[in-house]
């Protein structure tokens, strides 16, 4: 089965949703603290069959360029009235590459015609994508925490939770003192950190010090155009680099292979403009020799499976922060998620599609916006900015 042929079928009406979903500690990075995760929801409606997708952006830049704001306008004014034309899955493609940019708006709309598509025909989405379940080991990322007890207590409660590997958010100010407190209180626990591009090569000191701690990587330390700085710093360090938001495309991941900045990708759907686009990017980060695992953004449930389908490919070598959304959504929008079992690995759903059954209750009480995008948008200048926020 070639998924690229696969029909979509008439599309009969998509809908744009925003839903809030409290979490339940707040979630902070080098660049701000959440107390809730807005999610972006695209549904398609085809001849009987439904198909959900979950757009990864923020309700703020800090990540990468988009929020929920743009993905919506995009997705509304322009992929949406593209997919009215579209045949078969590969027509996506063209009608993607049509819109410059706007990876995850592009990676939310593939998300909900490959779980429709999937659904239609009986197949789980990891078959799609020529993928194979096995046991991948599931980590848990930790934002910065108020206090090294504070991380001590987070750390123990993932290895009590059962996850056998975990990643700690860092930035200027909270690098080497609370990871050395962490590699001192669990000595063989697999660790990694990640700053999100935070520091500079002035802050080479502190990368140094990391460096010694026997880190499995060093994930995003520069900003993430800085490829040549991250070269540099690669032959200054025995920790491998990581990079998350630098590679966004083929092309990104040849310079920074080309330059020595790489050695491992964390490779997010959502970033690089959806499943299929991941699929080529980690078919060939491996024929480079770079290793793979699949992040994690805090989607829901629907797009933690997304990443659980991507990392049934062979490419994908190495276990990622893909953790239980239980773990930080204080409810969830889908029933019958995996859990962890006894090795700290979580099961592909076996489903049709994305796997998951997105729960209409929750999604209806959660709804902080909700927009039908009908044949009237397929005129772009039809859609303005007046949106029915508060439904
Ligand atoms: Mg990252």
């Amino acid at each position: 089965m070639v998924v690229e042929e696969l029909e979509i079928g008439r599309i009969e009406r998509v809908e744009l949703r925003v839903v809030g979903l409290p979490l339940v500690t707040p979630f902070a990075t080098a660049a701000e603290a959440r107390a809730t995760r807005d999610v972006l929801l695209v549904r398609v409606d085809s001849e009987g069959a439904i198909g959900w997708g979950e757009c990864g952006a923020f309700a703020q830049p800090s990540y990468t360029a988009e929020t929920i704001v743009t993905a919506r306008h995009v997705l509304a004014a322009f992929l949406a009235p593209a997919l009215t034309g579209a045949r078969i899955v590969g027509d996506l493609r063209a009608a993607f590459t049509a819109v410059r940019g706007h990876p995850m708006a592009k990676a939310a709309m593939e998300g909900a015609v490959l779980d429709m598509v999937g659904r239609r025909h009986g197949q789980p989405v990891w078959r799609l994508l020529g993928g194979s379940p096995r046991p991948m080991p599931s980590g848990v990322a930790i934002g910065l925490q108020p206090s090294a007890e504070a991380l001590l207590e987070a750390v123990g409660q993932a290895v009590a939770e059962g996850y056998r590997q975990v990643k700690l958010k860092v930035r200027p100010g909270w690098a080497a003192e609370p990871v050395r407190a962490v590699r001192e209180r669990f000595p063989d626990l697999p660790l990694w950190v990640d700053a999100n591009g935070s520091f500079t090569m002035a802050d080479l000191d502190t990368l140094l010090a990391l460096d010694g701690l026997g880190l499995r990587m060093i994930e995003q330390p520069l900003p993430a155009s800085d490829l040549v700085g991250h070269a540099r710093l690669a032959v200054q360090i025995e920790t491998p680099l990581c990079l998350d938001e630098s590679v966004e495309s083929l092309g990104d991941l040849e310079a920074a292979a080309a330059l020595g900045a790489v050695r491992v990708l964390n490779l997010k759907p959502g970033r690089v403009g959806g499943l299929l686009a991941a699929c080529q990017l980690a078919r060939h980060a491996r024929e480079l020799g770079i290793g793979v695992f699949v992040g994690g953004m805090l989607e829901s449930g629907l797009g933690r499976a997304a990443c659980l389908h991507l990392q049934t490919l062979p490419a994908v070598n190495l276990g990622g922060d893909v953790s239980v959304p239980g773990r930080y959504l204080q409810e969830d929008l889908v029933r019958s998620w995996p859990a962890l079992d006894a090795e700290g690995c979580l099961d592909v759903p076996s489903g049709p599609g994305i796997g998951v059954e997105v729960l209409d209750e929750v999604v209806t009480r959660r709804t902080l916006a909700l927009e039908i995008v009908g044949d009237s948008c397929v005129d772009p200048r039809a859609h303005g900015p007046a949106l029915d926020e508060g439904a």
